[in-house]
């Protein structure tokens, strides 16, 4: 038994808390992006805290082996800071990462980063105008904005199967990966099929004995039209109009390619003949390509750009399985067909819940509502950027601004400006907060929400998508598009306090 305590137990004091003009929450590409801004900007009072124990966010989490980025990386980086290190088209997650550091390092954000900090509470205060931010490490934070830079794909979803945790193999999702799990010579079960199982499948393969595929719904594929860069590309990337040549080039073909997700285009006619072409180039059997063409309109969940996953599936020791899963069992997976599928480790690709991606941290508004109340029928917000009642807080990647055809960069950036001239308004005007209104936002939502009515994003279950259909992740215009809106500002729409 252990020996009694000799004194009463105490109660840890609550630490002074540390003052700062911005808080940042996670440390991946926005909130680096944000840091960086406001260093240029010279605000260099802010700190950035991060979970994890590294740099990354997205990059971190999902160390995935296959894993890389699905946009031509000149796109995937920062117009401020491109990238003379990459080393193909279509950068793979360590490079990313590196990317990540050298601008870390480049813009002295690094001692900015307060890593292993996990934001619980971010309360605000009306009477101080500022937020107080608590971390599950006992950290206490206060500052006049707070960033909340997750964006939509922070929080793994595990499959709601039956008996998923009577499962006594190694279980691995995707989006926590843990690298020391060893799955060489492994019978692995292998769920989903959206863009990170196709990435995880032929790493997969390659070192595993065999690869169950669970495949509820089929996904459209193109091709990844990569290609790895030499000395050249690397030695002309140092001269500023290549860079910006290359980056026009990428941003206005991805750009064409937005005009494949309405229907009638020659675009969506030139991105389903290639489809359609790649299937059949790669999987030469009809019936199994029977089974893996989709029943639903492309683009209407994320497009697939992948070369090695077809041919990952016809290998002799990988199985397509698309029967539905009924339940999982200590040593495998059982299918409405009655099989049993014996396995070692269950590797789950079932992405993320975009829903309640905020609601791990409890965030408090000027009326003591919470933004989990306050999203009670799906996060929704102004541009993706500030949600009312809610004063002082700038959301980047927020709500409804995700593409399917485009990097992520491009609307975080004009995002972080944003955010910035707004910070700096509230500054000059000697203001406490800003606040968009109620009615800016509602008429916003309303708007938005008709014209993605019909579109091809409402004709399938995706990550997009709430539990109650509502759309609360895609911009549906072009990229143009949104720059323009968030540009155009009229602090009429705003409250200030
Ligand atoms: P996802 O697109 O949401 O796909 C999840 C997959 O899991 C789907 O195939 C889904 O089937 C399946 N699934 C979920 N619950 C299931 C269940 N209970 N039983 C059986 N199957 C189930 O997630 P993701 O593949 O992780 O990708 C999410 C997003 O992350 C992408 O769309 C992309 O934006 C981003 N991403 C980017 C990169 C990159 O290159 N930068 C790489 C990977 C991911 P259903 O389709 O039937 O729902």
């Amino acid at each position: 038994m252990p020996d009694a305590p000799t004194t009463a137990p105490t109660t840890a004091p609550t630490p002074a808390p540390t003052r700062h003009q911005v808080v940042i929450l996670g440390a991946g590409m926005s909130g680096l992006c944000m840091a960086v801004q406001l260093k240029r900007a010279g605000q260099h009072d802010f700190v950035i805290l991060e979970k994890s124990e590294g740099l990354g966010g997205t990059w971190w989490d999902n160390r995935y082996p296959g894993a890389h980025v699905d946009v031509p990386s000149p796109l995937y980086s920062f117009s401020f800071a491109p990238n003379p290190a990459w080393t193909r088209r279509f950068a793979a997650a360590p490079e990313i990462q590196a990317y990540m550091h050298s601008v870390a390092a480049r813009f002295g954000v690094q001692p900015h980063i307060r890593l292993g900090q996990t934001v619980r509470e971010a309360r605000f205060d009306m009477d101080s105008g500022l937020w107080r931010i608590t971390t599950a490490q006992g950290q206490v934070f206060e500052s006049r904005f707070f960033v909340c830079s997750t964006g939509p794909l922070s929080v793994p979803r595990w499959p709601d199967i039956p008996g998923i945790d009577s499962y006594c193999g190694k279980k691995l999702h995707s989006a926590a990966w843990d690298g020391n799990v060893d799955l060489k010579g492994q019978r692995v079960a292998l769920i989903g099929t959206g863009s990170t199982a196709a990435q995880l499948l032929a790493p997969l393969a390659q070192r595993s004995a065999a690869v169950t595929l669970f495949q509820r719904t089929a996904n459209w594929v193109l091709p990844r039209i990569d290609r790895p860069y030499g000395a050249l590309d690397r030695a002309l990337v140092h001269l500023p109009p290549y860079t910006t040549a290359v980056r026009a080039f990428w941003y206005h073909a991805l750009e064409f390619g937005r005009r494949g997700f309405d229907d009638g285009t020659l675009a969506r006619r030139t991105l389903q003949r290639t489809a359609d072409a790649h299937l059949k180039r790669q999987v030469p059997d009809e019936a199994l390509r029977q089974r893996l063409r989709p029943t639903y309109a492309l683009g209407c969940k994320r497009i697939i750009y992948a070369n090695d996953y077809y041919p990952a599936l016809l290998q002799p020791h990988v199985t397509l399985v698309t029967a539905d899963i009924q339940r999982i069992v200590a040593d495998g997976v059982v299918t409405a067909d009655g099989r049993h599928h014996p396995t070692d480790a269950l590797v789950c690709a079932t992405g993320f819940d975009v829903q309640h991606s905020l609601s791990g941290v409890n965030i408090i508004g000027r009326t003591q509502q919470t933004l989990t109340e306050a999203w009670a029928d799906g996060p929704e917000a102004r541009l993706g950027l500030t949600v009312a009642g809610f004063p002082n807080l700038f959301l980047m990647l927020g709500p409804n601004t995700a593409t399917g055809h485009t990097s992520t960069l491009l609307f975080i950036e004009p995002g972080v400006r944003w955010a910035l001239q707004a910070m700096q308004h509230v500054q000059q005007s000697g203001a406490s907060f800003i606040d968009v209104k109620p009615a800016v936002m509602r008429a916003f939502n309303d708007a938005l929400q008709a014209r993605l009515q019909g579109s091809v994003w409402s004709q399938c279950r995706s990550w997009y998508r709430a539990d109650s259909g509502r759309n609360i992740a895609i911009w549906p215009g072009f990229t143009g598009e949104y720059v323009r809106a968030v540009a155009a500002q009229d602090w009429g729409e705003f409250d200030f306090g």
